[in-house]
């Protein structure tokens, strides 16, 4: 069945002598392997629209289980600044690089929607860092573990100061004794992170330094503890 459908090619792979297998993350379908037959040759109309963070229309023959094969394509954003920056570049292949992980674990629709927005702020200008982190907190939800930053894991209690990575969990002032204490700032983005729609982001600049540490710190402890899915931020 031929359709068309919005998406973004999150790995290429060689395929025999001329051609390539894209996983190409959809609006419609979630995570679909196509064969891009051909399109490695120079002339091949496939060419340019058969490469790893293309986010495109693609028409397709749609198979629901095994390879479908691509039939055209047309670019909907060439996220060119991304292409010209290295630490743009960096930030968005540590992006699909990590939804290429999440989507192992799980298919959900949403993380099409969650991918784009963050390649696109990321394009636009954003701090690629801190769209990376958001990103980063928002995919633990599909993973089904996302953190509780409101309540204390051992009483309820809502006046929240830091958050146990040991165990894991929030801890409020009564509870305290000894675990690390994160900034307060941190504990307040990380759980905005949760909520904030990435595509309405108009500015958001972190420039405490040691906020900024803790924010991959938390992170990457999190994700190495709990998800079963290495953290990697450089
Ligand atoms: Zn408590």
């Amino acid at each position: 069945m031929k359709e068309t459908l919005t998406g973004i090619i999150i790995k290429e792979t060689n395929y025999s002598e001329t051609s390539k297998i894209l996983n190409i993350l959809t609006l419609e379908h979630g995570l679909i392997s196509v064969i891009s037959k051909g399109s490695r040759t120079m002339k091949s109309k496939l060419r340019g629209i058969s490469m790893k963070m293309v986010y495109g229309e693609f028409t397709i023959t749609y198979k629901e289980k095994g390879i479908s094969t691509l039939i055209e394509g047309s670019l909907i954003n060439s996220f060119k600044n991304i292409m010209n920056n290295f630490s743009y570049m960096k930030y968005a292949n540590l992006c699909v690089n990590l939804v290429r992980n999440v989507l192992k674990e799980n298919n959900d629709k949403r993380i099409f929607i969650c991918l784009r927005d963050s390649l696109v702020k990321i394009n636009d200008g954003f701090n690629p860092e801190i769209i990376y982190y958001i990103l980063s907190i928002k995919l633990l939800d599909f993973l089904g573990v996302k953190p509780d930053f409101n309540y204390c894991i051992n009483c309820n209690g809502e006046d929240i100061i830091t958050f146990d990575l040991n165990i894991p969990g929030a801890i409020c002032s009564n509870c305290y004794h000894d675990t690390y204490l994160f900034q307060s700032n941190t504990l307040k983005l990380l759980k905005l992170f949760q909520t904030i729609d990435i595509s309405k982001l108009s500015k958001l600049n972190i420039t405490n330094i040691k906020v900024m540490e803790e924010l991959g710190y938390f992170i990457k402890e999190y994700y190495d503890s709990y998800t079963g899915i290495y953290y990697t931020i450089k």
